[in-house]
């Protein structure tokens, strides 16, 4: 079975082994520390900085949610089976807001839940390759 990331400017680097996460990879103003994710080239604070790649806390906390309970409008492209309902987010890694899929159960999910980078299945594309896309799960250290 082979997997790819979904994006891989989204990454540190777009390698996937199958093992740890790779760190999402934002951008920084030079001039007011400004983090964004995506990348993107010029700061949204100020003009006077030049943005280079950041990368990104792998931990955070739970900042908002909802429950994304009807497939959302392409570039998404449902898993083999059809959409099935999952929880979706803000997460706050202390510099910048990450909008991210949250792999978290109902009954733990919550505003200021300790969270970690994780990636999961986002579908299969026409050679059978698992398309993967970046989430957040609980902390397993994390305090409940
Ligand atoms: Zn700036």
């Amino acid at each position: 079975m082979t997997t790819r990331l979904i994006d891989e400017s989204l990454f540190e680097n777009g390698e996937y082994d199958g093992g740890d996460p790779p760190r999402l990879t934002g951008a920084r103003c030079s001039a007011c520390a400004t983090v964004v994710f995506p990348r993107q080239n010029s700061c949204p604070r100020c003009p006077d900085g030049t943005m280079a790649a950041h990368v990104l806390p792998v931990s955070g906390r739970v900042w908002s949610w909802t429950l994304q309970t009807f497939p959302p409008k392409p570039p998404y492209r449902p898993p083999a089976g059809g959409h099935r309902p999952y929880h979706v987010g803000y997460v706050d890694l202390g510099e910048v807001l990450v909008e991210a899929r949250l792999a978290v159960p109902r009954p733990e999910i919550r505003i200021g839940l300790p969270v970690r980078l994780t990636t999961v299945p986002a579908y299969r594309d026409e050679e059978g390759t698992d398309v993967m896309t970046f989430a957040f799960r609980p902390e397993p250290d994390g305090e409940r």
